[in-house]
This record gives C-alpha cells, structure tokens and sequence, in this order.
C-alpha cells in the first residue's frame, strides 16, 4: 500500500480507479502556413465556437452550481471579447507570421503572467483564466476535445490541474473524486469542487505508475491510499457507508424549506470556525453562516493576520457560499481564547476581562485590519458583521465609526469594497435590558446562549465541576431570549440564536413560538434541526 498526502478540498471518501489524466501540449510552432489575415480568420471562427461554448457552460453551470459560481464563465466570455487581449493576438500574427494556435497561446501565457504579478488578488485569481480562454480556443483551432473523458466506470481522477471549466465540464456521474498536483484551495476550481461535493485534494505528488490502480481517496485525513490494505478498505467503505447513510437524510431534506406543518418559516445557518469548514455547511444545505467564528484566524497564527491574509480567507468562504449570508464576527479573543502575541495580562477574571469588544476598541489598528479585510470581502458576496461582547450602546457607535472610518479610506484608496448588514451579539444581561436602545443601532441581534448563560447564571462555563449548575432551560435565559426578539421586533431588527442551545430540538417549538428569525447550528445539526422543524405545527397548543 502506497500513501500519498496532500490538501483536503472537502470532507468525504471515494473509493475506485485512479485515471491519469494528460493534457494536450500547447501549440509549439510559430510559423503559419497561412497568412496572418487568414491565420486571424481561423482565430475569429474559433473564438466565436469559444463563445458559444462558455455560454452553453455558464447555463450547465447556473443549473449545477448556482448563479454566483456560474458567473466565472461570463467573465471568461468577457475576456475573450477583451481589446487587449485580440490586440496582443493580431499583434503576434502579424509581426511574427506566426499561426493562430501559437499566437493564442502566446498571449494567454503572457496575459497571464501579468496578471500573476499584479497585487490585487481578484485579478491574480484571473492569471488561470485568461490561460483557460486560451487554451479553449487552441483546442478548438486544432479540433481538440476540451473536455476530459471519463470513460465507462468512475474514477478518481489524477491531473497536474483542472481548469474551471474542465471541472465543471466532468460527467459527475463519471466522477468518484479528483486529485491534482498543483491548485490552491482558494481557486474556482476548489470551490466548484466544494459546491459539487466532490471529494477532492490538491497538492498531491503522483507519478504515472498510478493509472488504472484501486485507491482511497480520503479527504478527512488529506491523503490518498493506493492499493489499500484489504482491513484499510474495509474500514474505509464502511465510514462511506456511513457518509452515505447521512447523504440519504440529506437528500430527503435537502433544496427542502425550514418551515412548520402550519406554515411558518426560520432560517438555519451554520457556524463556522474557519475556512475548512465550509465543505461541512455545503454538504449539510445550511441556508448561510450564522457565526463565523473569526479568531480562530488569529489563533492559528504565529502573529497578527495581515489585512491581506484575512482578507483571502473571508472572501474564499463568501465566494464559496455564493450569495448566501456570511456573518462575521469580529475579533472574540481574550478568556479561553489566548494568543501569545496579543501580550494580554494574565486576569484574575478572564471572563469579565480584557476581552473581545474591548481589545479591539482599545487597539483600533489590530479592529480596523480585521474591518478593512471584511469590507473587501464584501464585495464578493452576502457579508455581515457582528460585534461580539456587547454591554452599551457606546460601544456599538464607537465600533460602528470605526466601519465608517474604514469605508472612507477604502474609498479614498480606491480599494473596491461591499456593503454590510452590521449586528450585535446580545450575550450580557446588560445588552438583554437594554435591547431597545442597541436595536436602534443595528439591522440584527444573534443571541450567543453560551455567554449569555454563563453572565447570568453566574458560572463560569470552562468549569467542568459547574456544568451541573449551568443550565441554558433557566428560565432566567428563555425569558432573556424572548425580551430581546421582541425588543429587537419592535425596531425592525431580525434575531437570531447563534449559542449552543440553537441546536437544542427540545426548544426548537419554544424558539419559534417565541417568532424567532434564524438558528445557526454546527453544519451537522442543520438537517436533523430542519427534519424537527418541518415536524411541528405551531397551531395546536404547545405540550407542557
Ligand atoms: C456564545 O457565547 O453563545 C457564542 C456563540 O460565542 P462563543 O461560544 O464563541 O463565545
Ligand atoms: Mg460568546
């Protein structure tokens, strides 16, 4: 048995075939056995088939993956009518009497080269597609499938890359997974993967010896098992098996709305800690991320995220959700959750310390790196921001001048950026009394159970010797969550629960009585929360 280990692009198992894939080398000659103004007219003839062919992608494309992850081929179908892009042909043509694949291939390589090396990372993103227009055009002109086939039985794919349009171009059906030497996990065709639900790695060194073997393809633990041990095999079908047992729950849920028997509907989202986890919220049908958990970021790291770092990540999960909500929560370190490098003084009280809201309004620079890098992300998708740690209505007027701040010197820089709904955890009794006036402030309220309990009941929740004591059902907690959804009602704020107890189906009945808006739950409790949700019915009497 031969192991191979590489990035994990989404969580799952494929089990059969590797098939290596090689693609067609690119056009080598430069000279044209034709004139350039007839070398041109092959151009144009096979640049407009180009055209048809991205539209007839972006149509499969909008009915697979939705209309956002659709929207690559609109751009490459821009490319391809781009002036600089057929001057730079016409140019190597003419001055160099070359053939139209030569010249095709030129350009895309440099055009490609030149985006590479530009600093803005949407159009470093473009390096791989002006080479993908290119190369659609010279497999037309040298009358090349552009399309990898598959064969009769499914495989795993293996190839050095997969371009967008041959990822979505694969017969799904054909498909078990792919692996790819090279990528990034921020690419389109990472995310299309994900979308897809495809179990995918990238990175991955292979060698053709590996045609036509049995492998695992293990995207849980990153790895790739060729000719696996036969109690490897075994073990690995039956964690399949269960996948796919979960997979049919998902397929009877799945597309299906979160709404009553008698007709009342709530969102549930999922709750995220990092990017890694976005293969989960796709797989589970989430409706959007309801927390993402930002620190994370920041505890993963050896020193302060970059605005550019953050900035990558955010957008790879607002990308990959595809117009739907991502809400952000800013900066929650300090209690439990330590970084060497913030230098925070050790507390007698942690949990009444030092903490999130109050780090960041204190050292605006580290607040506004984080606000700069979520704006920009914005403009790639559905973006929110939420404060966490709330206690006053300052604290929200100063973090939202800080947003403002922030816009204008995007603005003023003139760095593209998006528009943002803004919202406050409610998760201190102070912000619960005094939800009325925070209303005013902001579009939404999420309620974080977990602190909220933990601040009212008195009890420190890292403690395992309170875990009797802490009890969310409090009724100090239920009526805490209906004030607020009420307050925040009153002015035209929409509340949600993003705190453990969202999950709760014992309280789903009482949640939605209570007209709440949005549960966000860990991805793997979105389906089995749907399934409660979709078995009430809210017009007979609650049972006691
Ligand atoms: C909460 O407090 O309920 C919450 C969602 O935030 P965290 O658990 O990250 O403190
Ligand atoms: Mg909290």
């Amino acid at each position: 048995m031969e192991v191979a280990t590489g990035k994990s692009i989404l969580n799952g198992i494929a089990i059969g075939r590797l098939k290596l894939y090689r693609k067609e080398g690119a056009a080598s000659s430069a000279s044209a056995a034709l004139t350039p103004q007839e070398e041109w007219k092959r151009f144009e003839a096979a640049r407009i088939q180009a055209q048809e062919q991205l539209v007839a992608l972006y149509e499969k494309a909008l009915a697979e993956v939705g209309e956002d992850n659709a929207a690559i081929f609109e751009i490459h179908q821009m490319m391809l009518d781009d002036e600089d892009y057929l001057d730079a042909v016409k140019g190597i043509l003419e001055t160099q009497g070359a053939a139209a694949e030569y010249a095709v291939t030129a350009t895309g390589e440099n055009f490609s080269a030149a985006f590479a090396a530009m600093d803005d990372a949407y159009m470093q993103a473009r390096a791989a597609d002006v080479k993908d227009i290119s190369q659609r055009v010279v497999n037309i002109l040298t009358g090349k499938a552009d399309t990898c086939l598959l064969g009769e039985e499914p495989v795993i794919l293996v190839a050095d890359d997969l371009t967008p349009s041959e990822t979505v171009q694969l017969d799904k059906s054909k498909l078990l997974g792919f692996i790819t030497r090279y990528g990034s996990a921020n690419s389109h065709t990472a995310i299309l993967a994900r979308t897809m639900n495809i179990p995918a790695l990238i990175g991955v060194e292979y060698d053709d010896s590996w045609d036509g073997r049995l492998a695992v393809l293990d995207g849980y633990n990153h790895c790739v098992y060729i000719d696996p041990a036969p109690d490897l095999l075994t073990s690995m079908e039956e964690k399949q098996k269960n996948d796919l047992k979960h997979e049919a729950l998902l397929q009877t849920l799945k597309k299906k709305p979160n709404v009553t028997l008698d007709g009342r509907e709530i969102k549930v989202y999922a709750n995220i800690g990092n990017a890694g986890d976005i293969g989960l919220v796709l797989q589970n049908d989430a409706g959007g991320i309801g927390l993402f958990r930002s620190e994370f970021l920041y505890l993963e790291s050896e020193d302060f995220p970059t605005e550019e770092a953050q900035f990558l990540v955010y957008k790879r999960v607002v990308e990959t959700m595809a117009g739907k909500k991502v809400i952000i929560r800013t900066l929650d370190i300090g209690a439990d959750k330590q970084a060497a490098y913030f230098q925070l003084d050790k507390e007698e009280n942690p949990a009444l310390g030092y903490r999130a809201i109050r780090i960041c309004l204190t050292r605006k620079e580290i607040f506004k790196q984080q606000l700069r890098a979520i704006l920009r992300a914005a403009a790639f998708g559905t973006v929110s921001i939420m404060f966490p740690m709330i206690i006053s209505v300052r604290e929200v007027r100063d973090a939202k001048e800080l947003l403002e701040e922030c816009k204008a010197e995007l603005r003023e820089q003139g760095v593209a950026y998006g528009q943002v709904e803004v919202g406050i955890m409610i998760e201190t009794p102070a912000a619960v009394m005094i939800a009325d006036e925070l209303a005013e402030e902001v579009d939404f309220f999420s309620l974080g159970t977990n602190d909220l309990t933990q601040y009212t009941l008195a009890i420190d929740r890292q403690n395992p010797k309170l875990d009797h004591f802490y009890d969310p059902h409090h009724p100090a907690i239920l009526r805490m969550i209906r004030q607020t959804v009420e307050a925040g009602h009153r002015h035209g704020c929409w509340v949600g629960i993003c705190g453990e107890l969202g999950a709760d189906q014992t309280l789903t009945e009482t949640f939605l009585r209570m007209g709440l808006d949005e549960l966000s739950v860990s991805p793997s409790a979105v389906l089995p929360l749907r399934k409660r949700i979709r078995s009430l019915d809210l017009s007979k009497e609650q049972e006691a």
